[in-house]
């Protein structure tokens, strides 16, 4: 395989308070190989958006990266100015935020909009460059598009838009937050495909941030699961969601499949604790129901179980996943 193209290794973030750092990001590990499709799964507040916009030197602005390293093709980001993160956005590292229709900006046609970007790189595009990008994305008339608000567009154009806009430039690797999450779901295959044609197409690598199984196993070649600011299982999609081995993934398809399958009565895993992470413990054991007592006085490291699969459980290979 070819080496990754982009490598996080250790990264630790979070925030100051008055008594010490309070760290949300505990010390992430994640690669991406060049032309690969990388799922992160997890619920809210997981730490898989704050660690994907660290690349970006885009955290809240109270939020602090304390170590760590963030490598992409043997540059180290952390140490980038704001001059050279901006050089790369678009050209090099692209992202397409959670929610299309806010991140536009609404004074302005999306040909402004379009035309902005391809200067900010020092590129003059004409009319048919610019609609050629809109047709890529699958919209039929991009000359109406063009000249359209962003309020006069639908939420599946508008999520075209976005996604043209923020693969306009071939980025290497691009980011997309939730791309499903804030469309019908009648539309997210059809955004699953276009992500999957502008990967397959432009060998562009991809990180898809979400919640949901079934963007994974649609086009996700590996997944990463993630619990309070830790990387719990990782490892081929199709193989992790056949066999999960963790009880924290194997407790998120449960509650989904008791919503699928016609079950009488739904699965739900114990609520989540509000406080950040122990470093003590292993941080699902108040939710796990194969917990013992090593689980509460030690944080399980992240271990192989097979050449292409780590797992952070103190279980040795894991649970069965009945
Ligand atoms: Fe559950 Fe213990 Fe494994 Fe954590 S380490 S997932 S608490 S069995």
């Amino acid at each position: 395989m070819n080496p990754p193209l982009l490598e996080i290794n250790q990264l630790r973030l979070g925030f100051d308070s008055p008594s010490g750092f309070v760290p949300i990001v505990h010390g992430v590990e994640l690669n991406v190989h060049p032309g690969e499709i990388v799922g992160i799964l997890g619920e809210s507040g997981s730490g898989k958006t704050v660690t994907l916009k660290a690349l970006f030197g885009v955290t809240a602005e109270e939020l602090v990266i304390e170590s760590g390293s963030i490598n992409f093709e043997g540059t180290e980001l952390l140490k980038l100015n704001e001059k050279e993160r901006q050089a790369l956005r678009g050209s090099v590292l692209s992202y397409i935020p959670q929610n299309a229709s806010d991140s536009l900006t609404p004074h302005q046609t999306i040909k402004q909009q379009l035309k902005e970007i391809g200067q900010v790189h020092g590129l003059s595009l004409d009319q048919s460059q610019i609609s050629d990008k809109l047709k890529a994305v699958g919209i039929d008339k991009p000359e109406a598009v063009l000249s359209m608000y962003p309020h006069q567009l639908s939420g599946g154009l508008a999520q075209r838009v976005i996604i043209a806009m923020s693969t306009f430039l071939t980025p290497k690797l691009t980011i997309a937050d939730e791309p499903t999450s804030a469309i019908d779901a009648s539309l997210k295959s059809t955004v699953l495909s276009l992500l999957k044609d502008i990967n397959e197409k432009d060998q562009t690598a991809m990180v898809i941030i979400t919640h949901d199984f079934e963007v994974v196993s649609e086009i996700c070649d590996r997944v990463y699961v993630m619990y309070k600011g830790l990387m719990m299982e990782s490892g081929p999609a199709s193989e992790l969601l056949k066999s999960p081995r963790h009880p924290y993934t194997q407790g998120l398809m449960r509650c989904v499949q008791s919503l699928t399958d016609g079950s009488a009565t739904f699965y739900a895993m114990k609520s989540a604790e509000a406080a950040p992470a122990s470093q003590t413990q292993c941080p699902f054991a108040p939710r796990c129901p194969k917990a013992f007592h090593d689980c509460f006085s030690e944080l399980p490291p992240l271990k192989s179980i097979n050449p292409f699969r780590n797992l952070r459980c103190h279980l040795e290979g894991g649970a069965e996943y009945e």
